[in-house]
């Protein structure tokens, strides 16, 4: 799986969808930009998720807040005092780390272990191997699944308790050491803020420390009472927004999961006291749903409920996903409770409440968040899309082929549009096909080389359908039409694409 994850990454820069960015200076780490398809997958999942959002929910409208906010906000919202990681310094190797994903790589150790010990066991014995049997029974791996549960246990206890002393110690007493020096010559833990700040103004004006959003979501906080109004909205009423966030992630790791600089697609909705429980497992269903209709199967999507609640929320959970490197948080949908609106009417000074001419009183609404990571979700598109295939060819041979299986809808080109020659009016019949269809789907245009190779071309860049235009063409008006998954060909008369295109890429 490990594997498969690496060969992903380096589809992904081959085939235009993400490279490094600032990659001729050597890179810039946990900082990526997207290449020409993958620029068009993003905005696919940003329009996926718009029109499911803001289309589909007569209450819920959008917003497009800066980045830049009043420096107060991040006081109000916590994240100047809270949003840190805790971190640790190797004194040999100078390296940092956050010392939680130390010790997490230590209790996955536990895990490699315990698989280690069943695969020997299997190859042991063979056709009686009872697998379940042996990791409800084996002695060494109850033995491992034990320390690894206290030790998780241990670590998730110094977090909840912000107990920095208690961390060091788990690592002291683990004997972990640096992975760069195999040292165990650490430093205190201490706190790191995650967010990036930078200076607005010119220092004779007085320049005032402002910080980079690490969320899109206190954007739509503060202007609830302008949306509120102008829109004449009625809780329960949401505000959907998507944009960048930034944060100082120390630890970055597994391509786009972690960056510094991402996208997010935030929606707050706001709902009557009282009413947020219902309300969460109403959106909780409604997320999971959204995810599912992409029809990569619900066995690679969990559910990830929170024990532990920030101080703020009442009900928390993760929609996770199955990405090659294990199950993890691709959303979190939280219920926020009125923490953030009352923070912000305490530290503004402004009154925000809304009247409800139903119960005839006012209050501070309380909130529901579903937030999503784009580039997280195109990560969880790619990783259950890419797929290698042992294919027949036509002479009966073996040959392999490289494909993402991305859902019609989202593919960042939908149809590819190949003349079987460059000569005899091929091309200008391919034209005009293009012509035809370029305004409503996104098309290329390929000539380059056999049929057979643009084909693979095509299914490596994910195109769900291909047309090939033939001398018959010129006579019938009617092309090839060949699915990407299937392979299957058809013959389809050229006044029925448009029908059949707009069919197959809808979700
Ligand atoms: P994690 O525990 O993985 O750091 P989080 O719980 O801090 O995530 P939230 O603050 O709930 O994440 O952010 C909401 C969503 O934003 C996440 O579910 C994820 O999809 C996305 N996200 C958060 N941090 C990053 C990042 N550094 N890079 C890419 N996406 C991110």
């Amino acid at each position: 799986q490990e594997d498969i994850f690496k060969k992903l990454v380096a589809h992904c820069k081959e085939y235009g969808y993400v490279f490094q960015s600032s990659e001729i200076y050597d890179g810039l780490a946990a900082v990526y930009d997207y290449g020409q398809y993958g620029v068009e997958l993003k905005n696919n999942i940003k329009k996926y998720w718009w029109d499911s959002m803001v289309l589909l929910h007569e209450n819920v409208v959008g917003l497009d807040s800066a980045i830049f906010m009043h420096p107060t906000i991040w006081k109000a919202s916590g994240h100047v005092d809270a949003f840190n990681d805790p971190l640790i310094d190797n004194k040999d190797s100078k390296k940092r780390y956050r010392a939680d994903v130390l010790i997490e790589d230590h209790i996955a150790k536990y895990d490699d272990k315990i698989e280690k010990d069943v695969a020997k066991a299997k190859k042991r014995f063979g056709e009686k191997f009872d697998e379940t049997l042996y990791r409800q029974t084996n002695p060494q791996v109850l033995e491992n699944i034990r320390k690894k549960e206290e030790l998780t246990a241990r670590m998730a206890k110094a977090l909840n308790d912000n107990d920095l002393v208690e961390l060091r110690q788990i690592i002291v007493d683990n004997k972990i050491v640096c992975p760069i020096s195999g040292t165990s010559n650490w430093t205190e833990v201490r706190q790191f803020n995650l967010m990036f700040s930078t200076e607005m103004g010119s220092t004779a004006e007085g320049a005032s420390k402002i910080y980079l959003r690490p969320e899109t979501a206190q954007g739509i906080f503060v202007n609830f009472l302008n949306v509120q109004k102008s829109g004449r909205m009625k809780v329960p009423f949401g505000i959907a927004q998507i944009g960048k966030a930034f944060r100082n992630e120390i630890v970055a790791r597994q391509f786009i999961f972690r960056m510094r600089e991402f996208e997010q697609m935030e929606m707050q909705f706001f709902v009557r006291p009282g009413s947020e429980l219902d309300w969460f497992k109403k959106w909780k269903e409604t997320r999971m749903s959204w995810h599912q209709a992409l029809g990569f199967g619900p066995e690679k999507y969990r559910f990830h409920d929170h024990e532990k609640l920030a101080h703020y929320a009442n009900a928390a959970t993760d929609i996770e996903f199955r990405f090659p490197f294990g199950f993890k948080e691709v959303e979190g949908i939280h219920s926020r409770t009125d923490f953030d609106l009352k923070r912000h009417q305490e530290f503004s000074g402004k009154k925000i409440q809304y009247f409800d001419p139903e119960l005839n009183e006012s209050y501070v609404p309380y909130v529901i968040e579903t937030s999503i990571g784009v580039d997280r979700m195109f990560l969880q598109i790619l990783s259950a899309a890419y797929t290698e295939e042992e294919i027949e060819k036509e002479d009966g041979s073996k040959d392999s082929r490289v494909v993402l299986k991305l859902p019609p809808a989202l593919a960042p080109i939908k149809l590819a549009v190949m003349p079987l020659v460059k000569k005899d009016g091929l091309p200008e019949k391919a034209e005009e096909i293009m012509k035809l269809l370029r305004l409503d789907f996104r098309c290329q245009y390929d000539e380059k080389d056999s049929i057979g190779k643009r084909y693979r071309r095509q299914d490596a860049i994910g195109t769900p359908f291909c047309i090939t235009i033939d001398h018959q063409t010129l006579e019938d008006n009617a092309v090839t039409i060949r699915y990407r998954d299937t392979m299957e060909q058809e013959r389809v008369a050229i006044d029925q694409l448009h029908d059949i295109l707009r069919k197959k890429t809808d979700l």
